[in-house]
């Protein structure tokens, strides 16, 4: 891997890979290592999720780069999105409003309930 590459970029493409040789090497029935890659798989994402667009573009073509002999494909519109579980849900989310626009219209806010005060504080201040 190329040390000029910006240290975020570096990081990402190193959690990508530990988690790749986790998933490879993970015996079929032990759900310890299973549990050992969500939680790589969940680094790489967290870690994902504090990058810009541009550095994710950049880790990701990078990677193609290095693993694959064709050529970067035309089509990159996406190497730049956040693949976090939070991100995804908001770009499924600002779909669904663009092609239901009644569901934004018909929404209800869902309030919580409060907690309830109590005595307790006042029994020991
Ligand atoms: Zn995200």
């Amino acid at each position: 891997m190329c040390n000029a590459l910006d240290p975020i970029v570096r990081t990402w493409i190193a959690l990508l890979d530990s988690a790749e040789v986790l998933l490879r090497t993970a015996p079929g029935r032990d759900p310890g290592a299973f549990d050992r890659v969500g939680i790589a798989i969940d680094l790489l994402l967290k870690h994902e999720h504090t990058m810009t667009d541009a550095q994710r573009e950049l880790a990701r073509r990078t990677v193609w780069v290095r693993d694959n002999p064709e050529s970067i494909p035309d089509d990159r519109s996406t190497w730049g999105r956040c693949t976090c579980p939070t991100c995804r849900l908001a770009r499924r989310l600002t779909q669904a409003h663009q092609k239901y626009p009644a569901l934004r219209a018909s929404a209800v806010a869902i309030v919580l309930p409060q907690p309830t005060p109590t005595t307790q504080g006042e029994l020991f201040p």
